[in-house]
């Protein structure tokens, strides 16, 4: 069996890795950094820079030459895009998220994570997108793999005028042991120092739902959790003002433990946590803080 791996992402690509090593067979990579060649049997090293346009067509090269069985790709933003265009190009299907991997198809969640799919490819190469933090990363390096330099052409469809750095805060909500989270809840923006502060007697970051980033855009979005933000698995996550509707607790069910604070005994977060208390944030985080 041959598994082709990429991710512009080398956390990911090692991740994506440690998933073909357990599949078995020959593990072949594409990548911009060469010294991955280490835990790879083949590397396809790129000239130039990265491109999801260069990615795709190298992808389609690739998996067509060596006929790989499979593809795993690191699900980031970039990797669906570049998975969804090789997927389209190949003619084949893709399984997104994948919680669990095999030769014939894999297991993801649907419906904000309500049940468990299980698909199997119906041809060859199947294309599974992992999403990051989900796997182990391969940690034995092969030793002798074979580096193969190559040129994708990019499709020209996409001139890249200008590269701007974005801004970003420091969080990093994915890998955050302790997040408290907030929403709707909040009153106005600056009643946020109050989930701050408890965050900080926890040792935690902060976190919050949609609205608090995409509508009001108190948090940016790096805080935003749920189906269509982050996904995280902390050992203590507290929810404060957050109703708990489906597209929220799927970016959380990995949670250890989840309690949430809501004046609504009704809200739809209490049939999601472990601990709840129904009161009003504004007594119950000065009261945490206070007793912590
Ligand atoms: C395609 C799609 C994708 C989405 N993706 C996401 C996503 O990734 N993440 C996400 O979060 N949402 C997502 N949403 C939105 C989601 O459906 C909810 O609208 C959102 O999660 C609600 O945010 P909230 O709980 O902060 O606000 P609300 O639903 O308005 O809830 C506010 C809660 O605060 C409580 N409250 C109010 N005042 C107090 C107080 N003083 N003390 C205690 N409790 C109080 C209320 O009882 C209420 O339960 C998505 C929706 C769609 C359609």
């Amino acid at each position: 069996m041959k598994v082709l791996v990429h991710s512009e992402k080398r956390d990911l690509l090692l991740e994506g890795i440690g998933v073909a090593r357990e599949l078995g067979g020959e593990v072949i990579c594409l990548s911009w950094e060469e010294d991955v060649l280490k835990y790879c049997d083949r590397l396809y090293y790129p000239k130039g820079d990265y491109s999801e346009s260069k990615a795709v067509s190298a992808l389609e090269e690739i998996a067509k030459g060596e006929e790989v069985d499979l593809l795993v790709i690191g699900g980031t933003k970039r990797g669906k895009e570049v998975a969804a265009r090789v997927s389209q190009r190949l003619e084949v299907g893709s399984i997104t998220d994948a919680i669990s991997v095999s030769k014939d198809g894999g297991d993801r969640m649907g419906y904000g994570g309500r049940v468990l799919e299980r698909l199997k490819f119906k041809r060859k190469p199947g294309v599974f997108v992992i999403p990051p933090g989900k796997f182990e990363k391969v940690k034995k390096e092969s030793g002798d793999g074979e580096l193969i330099e190559i040129s994708p052409k990019s499709d020209g469809k996409i001139k890249v005028i200008e590269k701007k750095e974005k801004e970003r805060g420091k969080v990093n909500v994915e890998e955050a042991d302790i997040i408290v989270s907030v929403g709707r809840g909040f009153k106005k923006k600056e009643d946020i120092s109050m989930a701050e502060e408890l965050a900080k007697k926890l040792g935690g970051v902060i976190g919050c739902s949609r609205p608090v980033a995409a509508d009001l855009r108190w948090l940016p979005e790096e805080h935003w959790i749920g189906l269509s933000g982050r996904k995280v698995r902390p050992k203590l996550y507290i929810a404060l003002g957050i109703s708990g509707q489906i597209q929220h607790i799927a970016g959380i069910m990995d949670s250890k433990i989840i309690v949430a604070i809501n004046k609504d005994e009704e809200a739809p977060i209490f049939k999601n946590c472990d601990y709840g208390i129904v009161g009003d944030i504004y007594e119950v985080i000065p009261l945490m803080i206070k007793n912590l």
